[in-house]
């Protein structure tokens, strides 16, 4: 597994133009996986080129709707059968361990076929209500369609947490709208990406309708956002990353869709089932080592049950946690992506404890792991959202218990955000947690264990990002919508 991958560039498999690699690390043990191109200005370029030239004289943007979804339909087929391959890429150029699979390998899969299914029933086309309208000559009866056009060419830039499924975020509704596009994946994961990338070779899609290309700066993705020949960025990633984007974007006015950063929060209403709901609340501390946007960093709970639930969350986490290489389909807790994530997660860590908040577990690196990147489950208790831990994004394993009052505290902690992306709330009463729910300014809301609906739209308030993604919003995402109105 520690092949050179190449970058697909208009329909052809290419090097970088300078010929120059670079290694990309498993993060549980520090050796390379393989090997990916270090592009140029240039060739970045070349594929903005081809994707432009497939959007405005190839035939994809206007083929018909069945040609799209068969088209996704074998992307989702050749993942399929593939799904081995990328499950072991997964696990060791990012980090997946098992408990994560679910949404690493199998949601791709199942988000491509929705997306086919989409491309076939999606309207593209609404009829609006005949009008009489008061025209230069008279009256006159007015005819009218909405019709969705594909947004055009689409620079994307996705994330490395969840490399497959925010990939296929995006490549899904480009490929079901008809837009082109050019994925520059972030250089912590451009295997998954140029595997990919071979998928839909697989697809016989026609040459520049996708094109990958890869390296380790920002020059090629600054050159994709602000290059005048892209109609639209799309970006997953961090708020400040996110800002730039808008700035640079600005010169031919792009559109932006932006999916960025969160500190949500999870709230507990009942003082009962302290151990099943402190078990719920650790899962930041140790799904995905808490390297997830919406994950509830901010457990609020009754000040009257704090201290017995931070007791479970300690004796489950202490108790019950596996840490170690992923590979091994027993560890729960895998590396953090990079040293230097490492080192900023133990920053935060140090903070937690300078202003003042309790360290009730974790703060350290496992003794006995002299390989990788990894750091203990962490959780601070008696936490007060004015401290950095409980206001800034950590993207690590580490959990920030804050004690609230009553019902009316617990919102305005939760509101007390720069974020916005998710929330969760964990009741005995639907009805109670749906309506505190509708006071929460996030994105999204999970209750009991709610999961995203295929259909349904995800995205951020506030400065959690911009736009939303999933079913027919993604849809909405990738066109333009153009009203054609004629006299009857
Ligand atoms: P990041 O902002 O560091 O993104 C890095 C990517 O941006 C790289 O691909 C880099 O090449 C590119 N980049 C750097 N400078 C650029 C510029 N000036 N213009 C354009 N691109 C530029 O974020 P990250 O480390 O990749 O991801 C972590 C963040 O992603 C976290 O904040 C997390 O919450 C967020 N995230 C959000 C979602 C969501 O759906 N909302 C999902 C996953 C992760």
């Amino acid at each position: 597994m520690t092949a050179t991958m190449r970058m697909l560039i208009d329909g052809a498999w290419c090097e970088a133009s300078t010929g120059a690699t670079y290694a990309v690390p498993n993060p549980a043990t520090e050796e390379p996986v393989g090997h990916a191109p270090d592009a140029t200005f240039d060739d970045m370029r070349r594929a903005i080129a081809a994707a432009r030239r497939a959007f405005d004289e190839g035939p994809w943007p206007r083929a018909t709707r069945e040609d799209r979804a068969r088209a996704l339909q074998r992307i989702a087929d050749a993942m399929e059968r593939r799904k081995e391959e990328m499950r072991q890429l997964l696990i060791a150029e990012v980090g997946a361990s098992f408990i994560t699979h679910g949404m690493q390998v199998e949601a791709p899969i199942e988000h491509l076929r929705h997306w086919a299914e989409l491309a076939r029933t999606f309207a593209f086309e609404e009829t609006l209500p005949v009008r009489v309208s008061q025209g230069a000559m008279g009256p006159q009866v007015n005819c009218g369609i909405v019709y969705r056009q594909p947004v055009g060419v689409c620079g994307m830039i996705p994330t490395w947490n969840f490399p497959a499924y925010v990939t296929v975020q995006k490549l899904g509704p480009g490929l079901a709208t008809g837009c082109t596009m050019v994925f520059k994946p972030s250089p912590w994961s451009p295997l998954v990406n140029l595997f990919i990338a071979e998928l839909c070779q697989e697809a016989d899609l026609p040459p520049g309708v996708v094109n990958f290309v890869t390296g380790q700066g920002s020059d090629i993705a600054e050159t994709l956002v602000s290059d005048a020949r892209v109609d639209k960025v799309s970006f997953t990633g961090s708020v400040a990353t996110g800002r730039k984007i808008i700035q640079a974007s600005a010169a031919n006015l792009k559109r932006v869709f932006l999916e960025l950063g969160g500190k949500s929060v999870g709230i507990y209403l009942d003082t009962d089932e302290p151990q099943m709901n402190a078990m719920i609340a650790s899962g930041p501390a140790m799904f995905h080592a808490g390297q997830g946007c919406a994950m509830a960093t901010r457990v609020l709970v009754p000040a009257a049950s704090h201290d017995v639930f931070v007791e479970h969350m300690v004796g489950f986490l202490k108790g019950m946690v596996t840490i170690g290489d992923p590979s091994d389909p027993a560890t729960m807790l895998g590396p953090v992506i990079r040293p230097e994530r490492r080192r900023a997660i133990e920053e935060h860590i140090a903070s937690g404890k300078s202003e003042g908040a309790t360290l009730a577990t974790g703060g350290g690196r496992p003794a006995n792991l002299t390989r990788g990147w990894f750091l203990e489950p962490t959780v601070f208790c008696n936490v007060r959202n004015d401290q950095r831990i409980a206001r800034e994004e950590i993207f690590g394993p580490v959990v920030s218990v804050i004690p609230y009052r009553d019902e009316d505290e617990a919102v305005r902690i939760a509101n007390d955000s720069t974020y916005g992306l998710g929330g969760a709330i964990y009741a005995r009463d639907t009805s109670r947690a749906i309506a505190l729910a509708k006071r929460i300014r996030t994105g999204v809301v999970w209750i009991n264990n709610g999961i995203n609906m295929l259909d349904g739209p995800f995205g951020g308030f506030k400065e959690s990002g911009i736009g939303r993604e999933g079913g027919r919003w993604s849809m909405e995402e990738y066109t333009e919508v153009q009203q054609i109105t004629w006299r009857a």
